[in-house]
């Protein structure tokens, strides 16, 4: 797709915490006036006052869904004579009747099409569109399925475990491993239902499931003339319950030749749809073999150590190709794939309010103590993490995502354990002791792990 290029003057941010005071920082960078929303809920949070101007969005709405207030958001939009809506990670960033509504409004949405939003906000779609571009993926069932009996034959075709996935999940939710034949019956009515509740359909698919992988996913950035790059890729195989706790980049466990496939398979698929903007291919890598799993349209929280290993601000390149830029043009100056520069390595620690040692609880309150980490090759992005801030149950208990950088991972990871141990945060509980215990450990600092590290070291949790 052609698109002129358009100035963009003022950009208003669909989001709240970090990451709209991210856009924020990227645009005034750039010499772009901001605008932020905030929910009832949020008015004494920071994003609010760090935007240039800021309105109340969703007023009379439940707290999630002020965000969520497609019209509303439109409204403040023409109010504030915005040029373009960034729309951060979560709530409407992956909403193609968002974006196809800001199409119709002559509104810039930072990313890619509504189209691509479609394509890839549905698994059993964006499956598709691997098996297209020759991208190996994970063996699974030819679409969606729709009955017991069709998963008890993709297991005995397949010899079990499988996994359940609903079609249109995302935040690690919506899965179901599944060990044995006698096991179907249960998963497969728990996987619907949780599917219909959480994300509004009960459909499914059925894919094998890999013991023990890595996960692996590629940094892309496509403009508007078909040009695309990757920056290489994150590995995110620390996880809790499916979710992303500790991203380490580049990966220290990929062969020179093994990792330029899969940033090779990556931008494959996304020149295959003409993918625009950023956006992330993931996979999964287990015994030499990798496989496609789902690509994420939009910026991602572990964004930032990418940006650390190839000084790339991925977000402002997001705004610049929005407004018409090509890639290498001198202002956006991505250079050639060739000569993307990669040095170092950055590791991120996403701190939570949640209490390990209670099952990762959520924990809301006053915080009554903030001092922060600092120096040489930190990175602190921050939404509600100030002393006397009020933390809400509302939202992601996110507080802070600490990025640390050094030459050698041995080194970015000590600078990372220093960090965790510099911060003093009282009257609210945080996931802290647990992230100390994960970038000490012996099996983290030699590559030897997998998906399964957390759930399998027991000595974390004390
Ligand atoms: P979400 O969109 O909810 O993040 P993903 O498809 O990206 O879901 O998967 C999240 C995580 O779930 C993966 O990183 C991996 O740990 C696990 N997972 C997903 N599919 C499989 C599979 N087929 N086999 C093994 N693990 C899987």
């Amino acid at each position: 797709m052609l698109v002129e290029r358009r100035e963009i003057r003022k950009v208003l941010v669909a989001n709240r915490g970090e990451i709209a005071i991210r856009v924020f920082r990227a645009c005034t960078e750039l010499g772009i006036a901001t605008v932020g929303i905030y929910s009832a809920e949020d008015r004494a949070s920071l994003h609010r006052y760090k935007a240039d101007q800021s309105f109340i969005v969703g007023e009379g709405k439940k707290p999630i869904d002020a965000y969520l207030d497609i019209e509303g958001i439109i409204d403040i939009a023409k109010k504030a004579d915005v040029d373009a809506i960034h729309p951060g990670y979560g709530f409407l960033a992956e909403n193609a009747q968002f974006a196809a509504r800001l199409e119709e409004e002559g509104i810039i949405f930072i990313g890619p099409t509504s189209s691509h939003l479609e394509m890839f906000g549905d698994k059993v779609k964006a499956r598709e569109q691997a098996i297209l571009a020759d991208i190996p993926v994970i063996p699974g069932s030819d679409g969606p399925v729709t009955s017991v009996e069709q998963v008890a034959a993709f297991g005995e075709q397949h010899s079990y475990p499988i996994i359940i996935k609903a079609s249109l999940g995302g935040g690690g939710r919506g899965m179901r491993i599944v060990e044995s034949p006698e096991e179907v019956q249960e998963a497969y009515n728990r996987a619907k239902s949780e599917a219909k509740s959480a994300f509004g359909s009960d459909e499914v698919y059925v894919e094998k499931y890999i013991t023990n992988p890595k996960h692996i996913e590629v940094q892309i950035l496509g403009d508007t003339y078909g040009e695309i790059v990757h920056l290489y890729e994150r590995d995110c195989s620390i996880q809790r319950r499916h979710q992303k706790v500790v991203e380490i980049a580049p990966s220290i466990s990929l062969t020179e030749e093994l990792r330029h496939e899969i940033c090779n398979a990556a931008v494959k698929l996304s020149k295959n749809v003409s993918y625009i903007n950023a956006g992330t291919v993931e996979f999964l890598v287990a015994d030499d073999s990798f496989y496609f799993i789902e690509v994420n349209p939009r910026i991602q929280v572990e964004h930032t150590i990418t940006e650390m290993i190839t000084g790339i601000d991925i977000v402002q390149s997001q705004v610049l190709i929005a407004a018409g830029e090509t890639l290498h043009s001198e202002q956006v100056n991505i250079p050639k794939q060739q000569d993307i520069p990669l040095f170092g390595y950055a590791i991120q620690s996403r701190v939570t309010t949640e209490d390990p040692l209670n099952d990762f609880m959520p924990d809301t309150g006053k915080v009554m103590v903030y001092r922060s980490s600092g120096g040489f090759g930190v990175r602190l992005d921050t939404g509600n993490a100030y002393q006397g801030s009020v933390i809400s149950p509302y939202y992601d208990s996110l507080l802070v995502k600490v990025s640390t950088w050094a030459p050698t991972f041995r080194d970015a990871a000590s600078k990372m354990h220093r960090n965790l141990k510099e911060f003093r945060i009282r009257g609210i509980k945080t996931n802290i002791p647990f992230l100390e215990n994960v970038v000490c450990h012996e099996n983290f600092l030699s590559g030897n792990y997998n998906t399964s590290f957390i759930d399998e070291t027991p000595e974390l949790f004390t």
